[in-house]
């Protein structure tokens, strides 16, 4: 009277319950296009970066002003 209990992972990518066994080939991931997924936004998410590093100069100076104020 044991019931089998399998191990169950969840999908990381659908939140999908995948039981953890050897014919579910992309375990964790509940299937290959999850699995695709994942690794997708991994790789995008470490170019991303690069971009964000970009500061704009603050200080543009009080004596290097372009737009010069007319003020009568
Ligand atoms: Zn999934």
């Amino acid at each position: 009277m044991t019931p089998q209990k399998k191990p169950v992972v969840t999908c990381p990518t659908c939140g999908k319950t995948v039981e953890w066994a050897p014919e579910q080939r992309w375990r964790p991931f509940c299937s290959e296009r999850c699995r695709l997924i994942d690794l997708g936004e991994w790789a995008s998410e470490s170019y991303r970066v690069p971009a964000e590093e970009q500061t704009l100069p603050e200080d543009s100076g009080a004596e290097d002003r372009r737009f010069p104020l007319y003020i009568s």
